[in-house]
């Protein structure tokens, strides 16, 4: 196998897709509660993401950032409209959004610090896994970029002083399992930014597009960031990330500053419009949030599982198993696809699309695995 070695994979190679479902080279279908990591919350090769992509490529697919392109124009204005921010920069993922943002507000509060949350994921590049304050992703890896301060979320206000350019948090923690904080501990940390003037940053790389049951899950917070990151889901499958900007840092950039060669391109664009035009549909949402709700319910009734939590469709249940050996179980012998993020924890991202019998499905079949 000539694939570097960065990833234990399971031995499954998917040949099609189409809605909640995956097919593999056996002919074998699966079903998707993974959504390739939050990215595919339409599901596999929707309708109207495959139409938007193949008229696009057909019409126009790379030209650089020294010019506009339609499609993103559009998307940029879009995303303003749907948020509190005044200007977006694009770029092609979840790392590259989060090192957007680490310049960003270094650039606004010279030499200040970053505050961070402990277990936080913001990638794996050097700035953003600087963020990441996880001993087994840092440390092989050392040295790291300066000006970090790892704390744990429940201290971040307190971190907070006059040295700090800003805390960059994720609304809910994903990679490590799906760590909920309350609006109460993110106004606190919202209001110790404001009283030093630092600037807020959420990583919505995951929590975004619909996940969390509205489109951006500050949205069911009542806490407004200065900046905030997507990627993941915003592409509709295809990669795209972006940094928006809100009022507080929206003069901090020049041209110059930052920049990226693929960024923003007509293709990830048209299919970015067209997840938007699925998700930022109040109705689609509403449906987010009672998928999330059979899904949790159904789970807290399974032999074997000790707890859920979650929000709308980002949910995980802790169990009195080994969970890395039940996902695998559930992929292999019972062709459900979900993913282990701890030693005890699986986690469920299914596309939004899921409709009631794809969420018993899926519990029969992690019953199944579980038993
Ligand atoms: C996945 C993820 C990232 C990194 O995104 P990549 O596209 O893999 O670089 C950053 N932040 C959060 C919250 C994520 O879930």
């Amino acid at each position: 196998m000539s694939l570097a070695n960065t990833y234990a994979r399971y031995p499954v190679e998917f040949v099609g897709g189409a809605g909640m479902w995956l097919t593999d080279a056996q002919g074998d279908a699966y079903l998707d509660f993974l959504s390739g990591i939050a990215v595919n919350n339409l599901g596999h090769c929707h309708p109207a993401v495959v139409d938007a992509v193949q008229r696009q490529a057909a019409t126009l697919l790379h030209v650089s950032n020294l010019f506009y392109n339609e499609p993103n124009v559009t998307l940029a204005a879009r995303l303003c409209d749907r948020s509190f921010g005044e200007s977006v920069f694009f770029c092609n993922s979840g790392a590259e959004a989060n090192e957007a943002a680490i310049k960003l507000v270094r650039k606004f509060r010279p030499r200040g610090d970053l505050v961070v949350a402990l277990n936080g994921f913001h990638g794996r590049t050097y700035g953003a896994l600087s963020a990441t304050p996880q001993e087994s992703k840092q440390a092989p890896f050392a040295p790291l970029v300066p000006g970090f301060r790892a704390v744990d979320a429940t201290d971040a206000a307190a971190a907070v002083d006059a040295d700090t350019a800003a805390v960059l948090i994720e609304p809910i923690q994903g990679e490590s399992g799906v760590n909920v904080f309350d609006a109460e501990l993110l106004a606190s940390i919202r209001a110790a930014c404001d009283a030093v003037g630092a600037a807020l940053v959420f990583d919505e790389v995951q929590t975004g597009m619909g996940r969390t049951g509205s489109l951006w899950a500050h949205e069911q917070l009542g806490v407004v960031p200065d900046a905030m990151t997507l990627a993941k889901g915003l592409g509709g499958g295809l990669p795209i990330g972006a940094l928006v900007i809100g009022p507080k840092l929206q003069s901090v950039f020049a041209p110059g500053d930052h920049g990226s060669t693929f960024a923003g391109g007509p293709l990830v664009s048209a299919a970015a419009n067209v997840a938007l035009d699925v998700i930022d549909d109040e109705a689609f949402l509403a449906h987010v949030r009672e998928m999330g709700e059979r899904l949790t319910e159904g789970l807290r009734e399974l032999p074997g599982v000790v707890s859920v939590r979650g929000r709308g469709l980002m949910v995980a249940a802790e169990i009195d198993g080994p969970a890395p050996e039940i996902a695998k179980r559930a992929l292999l012998e019972h062709k459900l696809i979900i993913n282990a993020t701890g030693p005890t924890t699986l986690r469920f991202l299914p596309p939004l699309i899921t409709e009631s019998e794809h969420i018993d499905e899926a519990l029969n079949r992690l019953s199944a695995a579980l038993s």
